[in-house]
This record gives C-alpha cells, sequence and structure tokens, in this order.
C-alpha cells in the first residue's frame, strides 16, 4: 500500500523533533503533528523558561555579592512583567528556530493534535493521513493533586506566565520542580513554604547533597515542611489556604502541586491502533522502542522512566538512524545519566550514589570535600560546596560523581565522559587540577 508518509510523528517535543528531523535527512517522506507551541515541554513550559527564571533568580545574589567586591550596588528592584515577557519573547524565538529547522529539513508541520482512526491512519481536525511508520512523543503534563481543593492550585506550566509577581507561596513535592521553582520563587523575593512527605526532599539523590541543599535553603529562608503532606487546598479572599496532614494551615497566593507528570495518551484513540498501555499510563516499549504494535514507537517522556530532554533526543534520534539509516546497531548508552537540579546552589550528580551502591553489593570508598569556593569569600556568603566521588574498592573504579555548589552541572559534564570510559580514582588523582577552580577538587580529593 501506498502511504502519504514514511514517518509520522505525533509530537513535536524533544523526541519527536529530532526523530522527525533526523529521519528526513536520511530521505523519509515525514510528517509532525504538534497541537500547541513547537519544541514540548523542554522549550515551552519546562528546561528553558525555567533555566531563565532560574537565571533570573540568581541575580539576586549576585547584586548582594558584588558589594563585596567594591561594587556599590545601589537598592535593587525586581519586575516581574519584565522577566516573564523576555522569558516569553525567547520561548517565542526558540518555536520559530523549531519551524525553521523543521522545514529546512523537509519535515510537514501540521499544527493540530492527531488521534488514530487505525494502525497507519491518523486524523488531525478534518484530514486524514496515513504512514508506514507511527511515532508516539507526546510526553507528558503535571500531575494535579486528588485531594479536596488540588484542582486549584498551580502546576510548573502555571509559572511562566502567572500574571503578578507571587509573594507568598506553597509549593507541595520533593522532586526536581518542587526544588528548582523554591529556588526561583524565593530568588525573586517570595516567601516560600516547601511541603514534602518524605523525611527528605530529592530522593533518588545522594543524601549528603539532598541534605546540604535543605540546609542552604533553610538558612535563607525557605521554610521545608518535611513529614508533611498536602491534607486539602481552598480559596480564601487573598489567594488560597494550603492545609497539611500535621495541621498546618499556610496561607498564600500561589499553592502549586509538583508532584510528577503523567503521560498524555487521553485523547489519542490508541484502542483504535491496538497500541497498548501499562497500568501507569505509559507507552511499554521494546528495545527497539517499538510498541506491541511493530511499525508504532514512542520514545521520550510517554515511553521511559527517565524524563530528560537529553534522554528523549536521544531516544528519538537513534529510531530515526535505525529505521531510516539501517543503522540497526545504534543504542541509546542510559549509563552515568547526569542530572542536575537547578536548586540554589546546583546540584549535579552523575552515577551511582553512595547508597545506590552499596545496595548493588560494591564495598565503597568514599571521598568528600566540604569547603567555602573562593568567590563567596569576598562576598561574605558563608554557603559551601560540597563534593563527592564513591569509589568501588575493589576496581578502584569511580562509580558516582556529585556536587552541589555553583557551577556543578558546567563541571560535572566533562567528568561524565570520563566515567562512561571507566575512569578510576587513579586516573582523576594524576590529572593536573587547573588552579584555582572548584573543579580542582575532583582531582585533589
Ligand atoms: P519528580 O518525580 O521529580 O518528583 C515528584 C515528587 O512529588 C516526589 O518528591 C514525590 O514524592 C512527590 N509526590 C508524588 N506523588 C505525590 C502525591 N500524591 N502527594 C504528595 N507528593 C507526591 O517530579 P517533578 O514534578 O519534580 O518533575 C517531573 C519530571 O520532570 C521529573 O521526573 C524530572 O525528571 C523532570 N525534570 C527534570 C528537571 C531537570 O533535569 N533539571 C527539572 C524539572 C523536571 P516521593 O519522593 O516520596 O516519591
Amino acid at each position: 500500500m501506498a502511504y502519504d508518509y514514511d514517518f509520522f510523528v505525533i509530537g513535536a517535543g524533544s523526541a519527536g523533533v529530532r526523530s522527525a528531523r533526523i529521519a528526513a535527512k536520511h530521505g523519509a517522506r515525514v510528517a509532525v503533528a504538534e497541537g500547541s507551541a513547537l519544541g514540548g515541554t523542554c522549550v515551552n513550559l519546562g528546561c528553558v523558561p525555567k533555566k531563565i527564571m532560574a537565571y533570573g533568580a540568581d541575580y539576586h545574589a549576585h547584586f548582594e555579592d558584588a558589594r563585596g567586591y567594591g561594587w556599590n550596588v545601589p537598592e535593587i528592584g525586581f519586575d516581574w512583567t519584565t522577566l516573564i515577557d523576555n522569558q516569553r519573547a525567547e520561548i517565542v524565538r526558540l518555536n520559530g528556530a523549531y519551524e525553521n529547522t523543521l522545514g529546512n529539513a523537509g519535515v510537514e508541520i501540521i499544527q493540530g493534535y492527531a488521534r488514530f482512526e487505525d494502525a497507519h491512519t491518523v486524523r488531525v481536525g478534518d484530514e486524514t493521513y496515513t504512514a508506514e511508520r507511527i511515532l508516539i512523543a507526546v510526553g507528558g503534563r503535571p500531575r494535579v493533586p486528588s485531594c479536596e481543593g488540588g484542582d486549584l492550585m498551580a502546576v510548573s506550566d502555571d509559572l511562566f506566565s502567572w500574571p503578578e509577581q507571587p509573594k507568598r507561596v506553597v509549593i507541595v513535592g520533593g522532586g526536581y520542580v518542587a526544588v528548582e521553582f523554591a529556588h526561583i520563587l524565593h530568588g525573586i523575593g517570595a516567601e516560600v513554604d516547601l511541603i514534602y512527605r518524605g523525611d527528605l526532599f530529592l530522593k533518588s539523590f545522594d543524601r549528603d547533597l539532598s541534605q546540604h541543599l535543605a540546609d542552604c535553603m533553610e538558612a535563607k529562608g525557605v521554610r521545608l515542611h518535611f513529614n508533611t503532606d498536602l491534607a486539602r487546598c481552598e480559596k480564601s479572599d487573598d489567594g488560597f489556604i494550603v492545609h497539611t496532614d500535621s495541621g498546618l494551615a499556610l496561607p498564600c497566593d500561589m499553592a502549586m502541586a509538583a508532584i510528577g507528570r503523567v503521560p498524555v495518551t487521553d485523547g489519542l484513540g490508541l484502542d483504535k491502533a491496538g497500541v497498548h498501555l501499562a497500568k501507569n499510563g505509559q507507552i511499554p516499549v521494546d528495545a527497539d522502542y517499538a510498541t506491541n504494535v511493530s511499525h508504532i514507537y514512542a520514545c521520550g517522556d510517554v515511553a521511559n522512566s527517565h524524563h530528560l530532554t537529553p534522554v528523549a533526543i536521544k531516544e528519538g534520534h537513534v529510531l530515526a538512524d535505525r529505521l531510516f539509516n539501517a543503522q540497526a546497531d545504534r543504542v541509546v548508552n542510559y549509563k552515568n545519566i547526569a542530572t542536575a537540579v537547578f536548586s540554589d546552589p546546583n546540584i549535579c550528580t552523575v552515577g551511582m550514589s553512595e547508597r545506590e551502591a552499596v545496595d548493588k553489593g560494591f564495598e565503597v570508598e568514599i571521598f568528600k570535600s566540604t569547603f567555602t569556593p573562593m568567590r563567596n569569600q569576598l562576598a561574605g556568603r558563608k554557603e559551601k560546596t560540597l563534593m563527592k566521588m564513591v569509589v568501588d574498592k575493589a576496581s578502584d573504579q569511580v562509580l558516582g560523581l556529585h556536587m552541589i555548589g555553583l557551577d556543578s552541572p558546567e563541571i560535572l559534564q566533562g567528568f561524565a565522559v570520563a566515567m562512561n570510559m571507566g575512569a578510576t580514582k587513579a586516573d582523576f588523582d594524576r590529572t593536573m587540577p587547573i588552579h584555582p577552580t572548584s573543579a580542582e577538587e575532583f582531582v585533589t580529593l
């Protein structure tokens, strides 16, 4: 049968855009359907606007620190509308860049939400399109709390177009979003309460780092309520009141839930294509990213558990190379995925935490350094940097590197390469330090 396209991609986010572009580069006839702005969560409601807002928040500390270096910093003020407008303008610029990139690659962009009619046919609006192969790359959306008043709460998407600067904020959750948004909102001057049901947030990270961050946040005045869960949320005359299971009633003008994300598979008509869903709403795939229907694939947040843009991009890329460039041996390396939390200070980690290594049966040796980074000295900033290395005693191989401090994501990217090459502690030791830097601590531990 002759199909309209060789490859039809549903969703122009990180996985979909890369897969569509690479498939077209390999000569496939490709279309991508997107009902919202091009670029998906990362560009529109995630990594990019978040990082812009985090940069914005960081300036508060930079202005304060500059005084110790002789700068005569007058009274500083902050304008929410300027940050929001400039951030939105940058996202619109990026949407245009994505459109150009796809167009230049020869990908047809179809505006609208796609829905399966059958296993080779999708409908977008009034039109139907057939394709030999179809990729589902629809991503996820923030989970809304199921408690009373949970639907009154804001989610991360809302911050980027919030009409006024929130002055009192309650954030529920203990993952990436909760911690990063606490930094942004506190940095620009809000009072922030963070509620987390466990005993220490960022539970998948090395505990020393999570504890260090908790200490730093509390020292700055963020109120952390651990072992506390959301009970309900209600509207009040001047905003909201968040009630906790421990009996707290926290008034605020922004109540935000940051309790994870759910895949956006409703409305896709997967039953018409015969594609199965897992209990958690994700689409199960095999090692080739194929669903139970062999010519329908799924990549990115809708299918994997990493929920990281670079992972989605690699998956989309590898899939296109395999399908349209006969590179059947191309695989995504899921080992040692470096990940950062743009908190204050930043956290970055690659490889295993101490606990994970011990649980996996390694006898570990731990190397740690806590120090005041040089930049903080004259600024009078007490905040310390923590670096930690987890080493396998038997082989001397470095199993995990962890850092909380200035520029940790910029520092650890290079070390992630060394980790993937199997670097040992001895390899680190015989590497000449770059002086004076914070990064040099990793080779002098
Ligand atoms: P995460 O999965 O990181 O964290 C969810 C948090 O919400 C956890 O602390 C979890 O608690 C808590 N939680 C889950 N369900 C409930 C509930 N019903 N009631 C109360 N608390 C609950 O999700 P995020 O929303 O923070 O981020 C979503 C995804 O986006 C992440 O998977 C992450 O990979 C990605 N992301 C990555 C970023 C980056 O790379 N810098 C930045 C932002 C997001 P518990 O710990 O007890 O399970």
